[in-house]
């Protein structure tokens, strides 16, 4: 049920929505001055405490009120945020359909990085991910995701900011919303965020990869690996959209085109995908591709029916991956106390650690 609708008040369209070219037309039709755009864009943009269009300061009352009574001036409403002990922070949204939207805001030394959701669920179902435990509800629209991210950045302001699309979805599965909203993302008079700092994370979607290289060659792509074979990837993501004998040659194709290197995620499951083995097989399989390698400590979620790596099996499979001259990392897991850890976000309720909440 749409609560707004509920309460009896039309659904108007947001102003996320609007940027450029729709709002450009709509000041036209109103015989507004074109500039009025450029100050829309400035409130919206690049002033995250600004949240209405009363406090557009430097716009007149009569345009105020006439841009109150066409459009939301935010399409979500911010529900609760709770902060973890290494500063970082969840903020859980409420979409005007009712759903939830989740992003995890996380202070870094010198910088902040944002996660932000494409969906709300996910249709992919990794069996290690809590986001896609009830499927997909729906895709986010691009005016959802600029209002997430404006929701999302410090209001005490921040050197600079990465944008990581690693929260819950697939943002491939979304890619006409995700392509306008990294453009938002991209534009000088938009959230003007440098494309290098922005890195979006896939399962592995082919015709996603195509597209996104070919739309955002500076961007940082990330995927989802998980196993080195097809026969263990399957049992850990059994609805992978595609084979790792596909993927891999499209990531070489996505090299040479981006000259970006790939990054690759791989959870570290206790006796499933953590064996010296499994190392063995992953440095082969990427041997000739310009890469890193991420290695993710397993996050707890309710139901989780993997263990993660003890700490000397994450040192072992790092060390061989090393020793084959393979660039690898392990990622420190950051908000695991408040449940804004990877995997942990919920598109659902009542299903989070009372103690979070
Ligand atoms: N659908 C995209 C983006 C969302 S998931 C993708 O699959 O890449 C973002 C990252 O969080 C992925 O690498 C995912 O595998 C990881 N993740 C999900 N659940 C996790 C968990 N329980 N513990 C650790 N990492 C997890």
């Amino acid at each position: 049920m749409d609560p707004e609708k509920a309460k009896g008040e039309p659904l108007l369209p947001s102003l996320g929505e609007m940027f450029f070219q729709p709002l450009e037309d709509w000041l036209k039709a109103e015989n507004e001055k074109r500039f009025r755009l450029d100050q829309l864009a400035e409130w919206y943009f690049k002033r995250p405490e600004c949240s209405s269009f009363e406090d557009c300061g430097n716009l007149p009352k009569a345009l105020k009120e006439k841009l109150s009574r066409n459009f939301a001036f935010c399409s979500l409403k911010p529900e609760k945020a709770l902060s973890s002990r290494d500063g970082t922070e969840k903020n859980t949204l409420l979409l005007r359909d009712g759903l939830r939207t989740e992003t995890v805001t996380m202070p870094m030394d010198g910088h902040t990085t944002v996660c932000l959701s494409t969906q709300v669920g996910c249709p992919v179902r990794c069996r290690f991910c809590f986001s896609g435990r009830d499927g997909l509800k729906r895709n986010l629209t691009a005016g959802e995701m600029a209002d997430s991210l404006r929701l999302a950045l410090p209001k005490e302001g921040f050197e600079s900011l990465n944008i990581v699309i690693m929260g819950m979805g697939e943002p491939f599965f979304n890619y006409a919303n995700l392509k306008t909203f990294l453009s938002l993302c991209q534009a000088k008079r938009g959230f003007n965020i440098g494309s290098r700092r922005v890195t979006v994370s896939t399962v592995g979607v082919l015709p996603g990869i195509v597209k996104f290289a070919e739309d955002f060659p500076q961007m940082n792509l990330a995927v989802s690996l998980h196993a080195p074979n097809e026969k263990l990837r399957r049992l850990i993501i059994p609805g992978a959209p595609s084979k790792i004998s596909e993927l891999i040659p499209a990531l070489k194709s996505y090299f040479s085109k981006t000259k970006r290197l790939v990054t690759f995620e791989y959870v570290m499951i206790e006796g499933i995908n953590d064996g010296i083995k499994e190392a063995g097989e992953l440095a082969r399989l990427l041997r000739d591709l310009d890469c890193k390698i991420n290695l993710i400590p397993l996050n707890d979620v309710p139901g989780q029916e993997f263990s993660g790596s003890p700490e000397a099996n994450i040192l072992r499979f790092e060390g061989k991956l090393r020793e084959c001259g393979l660039n690898v990392t392990v990622r420190r897991s950051k908000g695991g106390e408040i449940k804004g850890a990877c995997g942990q976000l919920a598109a659902r309720r009542g299903e989070e650690d009372p103690k979070a909440g």
